[in-house]
């Protein structure tokens, strides 16, 4: 299959405003003839929603919370990036484009990353229109503060609670919407099939979480805004119901899934602390700013914190990385963080943690100033340890927390199905093989206020698509399928739960797909998922029926999904011979213990196709390009 990625050529900072112009549009009175189907109410679908509705497109809307502003983006913490320069400290798009190349290790497309610094900058004007309470200086201007792989300050945030005040804004808007009638919203409504005919994307089959009913809707055309797969790990820092379903069903319908084994894994969070916790809770990466991350200086040291002096304690990212000291990119924080838990210094009762201080910076700015930008997330830590960060360093240690992978898209952000577009976290976007942080909330929002909007008028307009309904019989077939699976999950009269199965996919993927992979124990894992997988078919047992609330027939289908998916992604590891960003193959590192690409032969995004379950999946590759950041080792010291 030709991967074409519509990218186009020329200077790369008039791209996108000559790919724009380009675009055919549709006329204004003839929006209305239009139905677009949006899978997700985060910042991605909830911007996309409302900007289609705003725009005169009659839109469908659906999330399987209860409300659309529940959506994982509320959890968002630290912040959203915008080359604005308000600190003239030398920041620029272009600036902003190549630390965004560079921290994803050169996995990336350079121009959807330029696009996307450009339009950075439009964000931060929308949310401040709409009445997002970004933090501001004394004088008024909009404060900003630093974030990992960046030596400027241009992260816009509202306390810790970045996350939650950009979704208000989308969600205000969507409302807006859906009060002008444009929007049909579907809250508690789960996608679980898409319906392609002649070739196209024309529908979903969803059902109805309250009453279990099971139903087609049908559309000219349907983007994906469904988040991220970190769940696949069963603990992340992701809510507990964050899933993969809506984008592998529509891979197994023939949307090609790309670069499934670039996951991220956050430095920042707090430890697991037993063996029946369900999820991680991280610690914004805002804290790096000013908390110092460091290990007792030799092995075995019990004294509390506070008690071992400074020199007998290693900064250990400030020593080995002195240019960007605790601000280095997520990846490398967290293999250092790895490695000095390996080498026996990692702190608390499993060893499994280091400290983040904040002493130094109560010192030096008292604590109102380090209560005002970060009072919620020192409260949210001190409720669940019963430590009091202002007293003793937190602990902290690495947790699964973002996944760059996802649905192949074209810089239309429309997949290898016409007419199926996928936004924000579910594509395999422009973080390449590590995401900077701050940088996913600036791309769900570029995709669904400012892209999206703008490439589906051009598909629209080019196509002929006549009129279907729910009586066409691939609606028909998508239905009875998952009737199908439905049934079977609640017919089996097994023994384990849901959560069993996952916890253990989880502890696989952990500890042979997480912070550092080998070909050994990736091929130990392919061994070990089909197995799991058939004997959780034959061995599940979910409680209740199909025609009511039932958490755990949702929970068991997402489950479904994860076995499927966790093969996909130790399978793309263990083809990719190369460390990169958040891909740490043991094999393939420096003299230095830093992950060591292959440009040579792997610059490519890999787009695995779907050939059925429990057979090899076939790749594609797209090549990646480099004419202006060029691909070096990246150095953060
Ligand atoms: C704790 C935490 C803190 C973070 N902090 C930051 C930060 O400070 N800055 C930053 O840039 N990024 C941050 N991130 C990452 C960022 O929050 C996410 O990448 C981003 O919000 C994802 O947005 P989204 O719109 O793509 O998906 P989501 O917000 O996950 O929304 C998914 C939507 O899809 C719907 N959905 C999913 N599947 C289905 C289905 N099958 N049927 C129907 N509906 C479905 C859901 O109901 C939901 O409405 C953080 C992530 C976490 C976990």
């Amino acid at each position: 299959m030709e991967l074409d990625s519509k990218c186009p050529t020329g200077p790369i900072e008039t791209r996108w405003d000559r790919h724009r112009f380009n675009l055919k549009l549709v006329n204004p009175a003839n929006k209305r003839k239009y139905t677009i189907i949006v899978v997700g109410t985060g910042l991605a679908g909830g911007a996309a929603a409302a900007s289609l509705g705003e725009l005169g497109y009659n839109v469908k809307c659906f999330c399987f919370q209860d409300s659309p502003r529940r959506a994982h983006s509320i959890a968002a913490q630290g912040g959203i990036n915008a080359a604005k320069n308000y600190h003239n400290d030398g920041d620029s798009v272009y600036r902003l484009f190549y630390d965004t190349v560079k921290g994803g290790d050169f996995r990336a497309r350079e121009s959807n990353v330029h696009r996307l610094a450009q339009i950075s900058l439009n964000i931060i004007d929308q949310c401040v229109a709409q009445g997002v309470p970004f933090a501001r200086e004394y004088s008024g201007y909009l404060d900003n503060r630093s974030f990992g792989g960046a030596q400027v300050s241009r992260t816009f945030y509202a306390r810790g609670q970045t996350g939650q005040q950009l979704l208000l804004g989308a969600y205000q808007a969507l409302e807006r919407q859906i009060g002008a009638g444009q929007v049909e919203m579907h809250p508690r409504t789960e996608m679980l099939d898409l319906i392609v005919i002649d070739g196209r994307a024309r529908g979903i089959v969803t059902r109805d979480l309250i009453t279990g009913k099971i139903e087609s809707h049908l559309a000219d055309a349907v983007a994906l805004g469904s988040g991220g797969y970190s769940n696949a790990y069963y603990l992340s820092t992701n809510a507990k119901g964050c899933n993969a379903t809506a984008i592998w069903r529509a891979h197994k319908r023939g949307a090609l899934f790309a670069n499934p084994c670039f996951t991220q894994i956050h430095p920042t969070c707090i430890p697991v602390s037993g063996e029946y916790q369900s999820k991680l809770t991280l610690m914004s990466e805002s804290l790096r700013n000013d908390g110092r991350v460091w290990v007792p200086a030799v092995k075995g040291d019990k004294r509390p914190p506070a008690a071992i002096p400074d020199n007998e304690r290693d900064y250990f990212l400030e020593r080995k990385y002195p240019s960007f000291g605790n601000l280095v990119p997520r990846d490398v924080a967290s293999r250092n963080a790895k490695q000095v838990c390996d080498e026996g210094l990692g702190v608390g009762e499993s060893g499994l943690a280091v400290y983040l201080d904040f002493r130094d910076a109560i010192e030096r700015l008292g604590k109102p100033v380090v209560r005002e930008r970060y009072g919620n997330l020192f409260e949210m830590y001190q409720r669940i340890t019963g430590e009091d960060p202002y007293q003793a360093a937190m602990r902290i240690y690495p947790a699964l927390h973002y996944t760059m992978g996802g649905l192949w898209v074209d810089y239309n952000l429309m997949s290898t199905i016409p007419g199926l577009y996928v936004i924000g976290e579910a594509n395999f976007s422009d973080h390449g093989a590590n995401r900077l942080g701050a940088s996913a909330l600036m791309q769900g929002l570029a995709d669904g206020y400012f892209i999206l909007p703008n490439t589906i008028g051009d598909y629209l307009a080019s196509e002929k698509l006549p009129k279907v309904d729910a009586t066409h019989p691939a609606a028909r077939e998508a239905e009875a399928q998952v009737a199908a699976i439905t049934k079977r999950l609640i017919e089996n009269k097994g023994t384990r739960s849901v959560d069993s199965y996952h916890r253990e996919l989880g502890k696989l993927m952990w500890e042979y797909c997480g912070m550092s992979r080998t070909a050994e124990g990736l091929r130990h894992a392919l061994a070990a998922i089909p197995v799991l997988r058939e004997q959780f078919w034959r061995d599940v047992r979910t409680p209740g029926s199909g025609e009511e609330l039932n958490q755990s027939l949702e929970k068991a289908g997402r489950v479904a999904d994860f076995f499927e998916l966790a093969e996909l992604i130790c399978t793309d590891a263990l083809e990719r011979n190369e460390s990169c960003g958040g891909h740490f193959r043991e094999e393939y590192q420096t003299p230095e213990g830093e992950a060591a690409r292959d440009d040579a032969n792997y610059s490519y995004a890999a787009a695995w196709e779907f050939r059925g379950v429990g057979n090899p999946p076939a790749l594609h590759k797209e090549p990646l390009t480099f004419e202006y950041v060029h691909p070096t080792q990246r150095s953060y010291k």
